[in-house]
């Protein structure tokens, strides 16, 4: 999106004042931990950084419970999803993802020059049996979000342990976790023990979320030691800096910080589905930081409605590009901001 300065400067408003909900960032900001440590590493800065993330793959092992040769560093974890294309994708290759998926997986299959197979979503979900069944000989590489963006939808623990049970050794399945930290424990996949049992899936996460590190870009993927190997051979040598490295460490380890972020979530989430009920606007139950309301039947409508909230100050997602377009997706925020957006939508809709 357009930078909060230009949009300020547009619409003659403070640049304090605007609110942006749009790219389902973290309204805390980061874990104090992981600024301190970011100011710390800003001393090592003239030199470069740890091609291994050699601290960092130690604590992310630790904390996944795997060995360290199973971590490859990504910077953000859209450069894993990009790996995996560089690496296994060539233009006589498919790659099989989902209507509405995260649009990465669209431009990471099209930079290979591979064939897309879009499988229609179910609920505006995965339907994961009709993309098991749609993968072909050709097919080298399935992209999966889980919770996926933008719908914000959920796959279970069970029909992604069935599902992996579909798919042939030879094709690489790239869950993608990038919310997962947001999801009650009971909802969750036990992807771990997934990994462990099918050499062909990689789990990508990301500190960009619920820690909160999104303009550092840090993220990584958890794979089997050969598959991990193939990615690393496609990864930009110092993908990640030393300023990223200490701060996801430090990030790693406050796990109060993630707490609050999480909880400030659940309670942002309850604010904005009690506003779109109030205002009678259909929205989709969402895993993630953020939720897909319904502007209207017609395709202009989420575009209608952002422009006269980009009026307001407050800057959400239209969602046109995945289809969407009567849709927009607004990430949560803190209550005020959430306020304010359910301020500005009740102001749209009643012009
Ligand atoms: N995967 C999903 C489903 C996302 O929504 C995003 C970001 O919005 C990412 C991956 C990539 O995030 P990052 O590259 O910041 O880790």
């Amino acid at each position: 999106g357009r930078p909060i300065a230009e949009v300020a400067r547009e619409i003659g408003m403070d640049e304090s004042r605007i609110v942006k909900l749009a790219s389902n960032e973290n309204p805390l900001g980061m874990s104090p931990a992981a600024r301190r440590a970011v100011m710390d590493a800003l001393t090592e800065t003239p030199r470069y950084p740890d091609n291994d993330g050699y601290a960092l793959r130690q604590a992310l092992a630790a904390h996944l419970g795997l060995p360290a040769d199973w971590i490859v560093l990504g910077h953000g974890s859209s450069d894993i999803l990009e790996m995996a294309a560089r690496a296994l994708l060539s233009e006589s290759d498919s790659c099989v993802y989902s209507q509405y998926g995260f649009i990465v997986y669209q431009l990471a299959v099209q930079q290979a020059g591979a064939r897309h197979i879009v499988v229609p979503a179910r609920d505006y979900g995965h339907d994961l049996q009709a993309m098991a069944a749609a993968i072909e000989p050709s097919t080298r590489l399935v992209y999966l979000a889980n919770p996926n963006n933008p719908t914000g939808t959920l796959a279970c623990a069970a029909d992604i342990a069935a599902f992996m049970e579909q798919v042939p050794p030879d094709v690489v399945v790239m869950l993608d976790e990038a919310y997962v930290e947001y999801l009650d424990p009971g909802l969750r996949t036990d992807s771990l023990a997934l990994l462990r049992k099918h050499p062909n899936l990689v789990v990508s996460r990301t500190f960009s979320k619920a820690y909160g590190l999104a303009g550092l870009r840090i993220g990584y993927a958890a794979a089997h030691p050969a598959l991990a190997d193939v990615l690393n051979r496609v990864r930009s040598a110092f993908n990640t800096s030393t300023v990223a490295q200490a701060a996801a460490l430090a990030a790693l380890g406050d796990e109060d910080f993630l707490r609050r972020a999480v909880d400030v979530n659940r309670a942002g989430m309850a604010q904005f589905v009690a506003a779109f009920d109030a205002l009678g606007l259909r929205h989709l139950p969402s895993h993630g930081n953020f939720v897909l309301v319904r502007m209207g039947d017609d395709e202009q409508a989420g575009n209608r409605i952002n422009a006269a909230l980009v009026k307001q100050g407050v800057i959400v997602r239209p969602v046109g590009n995945y289809g969407l377009g009567p849709w927009l997706r607004i990430s949560v925020g803190t209550e005020a901001e959430n306020a304010r957006c359910i301020d500005a939508l009740r102001a749209a809709l009643a012009a």
